[in-house]
């Protein structure tokens, strides 16, 4: 797997706005932010895409979106909702090799997306 901005991230090596860690998952906000909030939720153990998922341990898997949705509860984002976005390969329009979640929040969302 090659190295990504995200594995950067996670080593300390170049700098982000980090909003909750633990020892399996790491949220930062995007740098380049579609919504008045918008967080980026990555595995510590490396996932590259939402394909690989299905060869994940299902208990890893699901403890990642279980800390996708407490994440979002320590933004404040319950009461109103909020959207959460995975991006997979070419026609997902995945940039970054590297599972995330985006948590998009405080604004209205539309559908279908873009
Ligand atoms: P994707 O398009 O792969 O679903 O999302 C990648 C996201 O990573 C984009 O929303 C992009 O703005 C964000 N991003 C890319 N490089 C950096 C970076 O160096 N720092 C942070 N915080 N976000 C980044």
């Amino acid at each position: 797997m090659e190295e990504t901005i995200f594995d950067k991230i996670i080593a300390g090596e170049i700098p982000a706005d980090i909003v909750y860690q633990d020892e399996k998952v790491l949220a930062f906000r995007d740098i380049n932010p579609q919504a008045p909030v918008h967080v980026l939720v990555i595995p510590k153990k490396k996932v590259p895409d939402f394909i690989s998922l299905q060869n994940n341990d299902p208990v890893e898997s699901g403890e990642f979106f279980n800390k996708v949705a407490y994440v979002a509860s320590q933004l404040n984002l319950d009461k109103e909702g909020y959207r959460i976005v995975l991006n997979c390969g070419k026609h997902g329009q995945q940039t970054v090799e590297y599972l995330h979640a985006h948590i998009l929040g405080e604004r209205q969302m539309s559908w279908p997306p873009g």
